[in-house]
């Protein structure tokens, strides 16, 4: 099963991310996290998307759509995923689903986390994760139970160099602009299903399990 994560920067998709990969089994593809690999091993790619995410800005279709082709042509990959981040462009939407259609797949659902703007803005700039781990945190309504740590594996905390409150607002035009026209996309393939993401990390992930619970009923009973 082919799954996607939609939602702003900000919204709970890496939050959320592990509650999906928990009960459907299926390796986590998020494209944020794959860009920050290659920056940390100093590839070319890792260089090429430093420029553009430093920005807030995209990384152009073309890279991108590149790079998740080869990790979804992985072994792990060939009975589903779960698509975090990606796609942000209805290119990148129509560049999936040829490739899918290819190999007689399809997306399953688009998981859309929904978030107010001002929610938005105020979640990025006191975001803090671990170096280790990558588990979230909030300055005001998530801290750590030590300054700088990660309860759960103690790792050093940071700020993505991406969360700072004039890149947050940068990310969030780009978001409205270029990733927005993708909800349409889904919901008129039937293939939207909407999440309130205002609400706690744990009603969130409820919500998402309840969503998710009638996708697998819906595939036994075409089967
Ligand atoms: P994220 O961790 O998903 O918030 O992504 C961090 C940054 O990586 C984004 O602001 C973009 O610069 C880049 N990025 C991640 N996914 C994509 C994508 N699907 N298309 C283009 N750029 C992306």
């Amino acid at each position: 099963m082919y799954l996607i994560l939609v939602g702003a920067p900000g919204a709970g998709k890496g939050t959320q991310a592990t509650v999906v990969k928990e009960k459907m089994g299926l390796p986590h593809v998020a494209t944020g996290d794959l860009f920050r690999e290659a920056q940390r091993q100093g590839t070319e790619l890792g260089l090429l998307a430093k420029s553009y995410m430093e920005k807030g800005q995209l990384v152009p279709d073309e890279v991108t759509v590149k790079m998740v082709m080869e990790r979804l042509s992985a072994p792990d990959c060939a009975r589903g995923c779960l698509l975090d981040g990606f796609p942000r462009t209805l290119e990148q939407a129509r560049a999936l689903e040829q490739a899918l259609k290819g190999q007689g797949k399809s997306v399953a659902a688009a998981l859309y986390i929904k978030v107010s703007e001002g929610e938005l803005l105020r979640r990025l700039s006191g975001r803090w994760i671990c170096r280790q781990c990558q588990a979230p945190y909030h300055l005001v309504s998530a801290p750590p139970k030590v300054k700088g740590k990660c309860d759960q594996c103690g790792g050093e905390l940071y700020q993505r160099a991406d969360d700072t409150i004039e890149t947050a607002r940068k990310r969030l035009e780009v978001y409205f602009n270029q990733t927005m026209p993708l909800i349409d996309y889904y919901r008129q393939a039937g293939r939207l299903k909407e999440i309130d993401g205002e609400h706690s990390v744990e009603a969130v992930g409820k919500e998402l399990l309840a969503v998710l619970a009638s996708l697998e009923g819906g595939k036994r009973v075409r089967k």
